[in-house]
């Protein structure tokens, strides 16, 4: 049996191999496939890598990473604890919305990273990575329920947020985000 960092490695490289959605690829520096640890209860997905994680291969390290890492110290974790991936991981030209046929194209991969690591809880961040979870609903009725679903063989807890890049710039939002976010460890301790 492979480790999970092996199993992960390897749905990277299929996305290369299988040349995943080419016109995103070629316009993107590099693939940002996803950080922190392989051995995580929880498992963020946001919606796809902004100029930053571009640059630096990684999730989340530019404005709405830095607000994500002072959410997750307030409930006493840190990114190596977590896992943190996209649902789209190549950069979409000036930071548009990643197309539904880009998401379709990813999601395979990304349910491949969730039957390595099997999380106890997937919090997706923002309405794109929430909708092939959570089909026809709405972030703004459901954010910070937990919801249990069904997907492939696997049966998986959910907690729908906003996207912290959409709280940065609206204090409201930005409260419902901490506010649900300071639920995270009591669903995690009831599952
Ligand atoms: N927003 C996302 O959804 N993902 C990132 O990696 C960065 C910003």
């Amino acid at each position: 049996m492979s480790t999970k960092s092996t199993q992960l490695q390897q749905i990277a490289d299929d996305i290369i191999t299988d040349d995943v959605s080419p016109e995103l690829r070629a316009g993107a520096i590099q693939m940002v496939f996803a950080d922190g640890n392989p051995n995580a209860e929880i498992v963020f997905i946001g919606e796809a890598p902004g100029k930053k994680e571009d640059e630096q291969g990684i999730p989340f390290v530019g404005a709405a990473g830095k607000f994500l890492n002072e959410m997750l110290e307030t409930i006493g974790l840190k990114r190596e604890d977590i896992y943190i991936t996209n649902i789209v991981k190549y950069r979409p030209p000036n930071n548009r919305d990643p197309l539904p046929e880009e998401k379709k194209a990813f999601w395979p991969y990304l349910v491949r990273q969730l039957d390595v690591i099997q999380p106890k809880l997937v919090v997706t961040l923002g309405r794109h990575s929430m909708e092939y979870f959570l089909p026809n609903q709405k972030i703004s009725a459901i954010h910070g329920e937990p919801k249990r679903i069904e997907f492939g063989d696997r049966k998986q807890v959910i907690v729908p947020l906003f996207h912290p890049a959409a709280a940065l710039y609206n204090g409201g939002l930005r409260q419902t985000l901490l506010d649900d976010f300071s639920r995270i460890p009591v669903i995690i301790s009831k599952i």
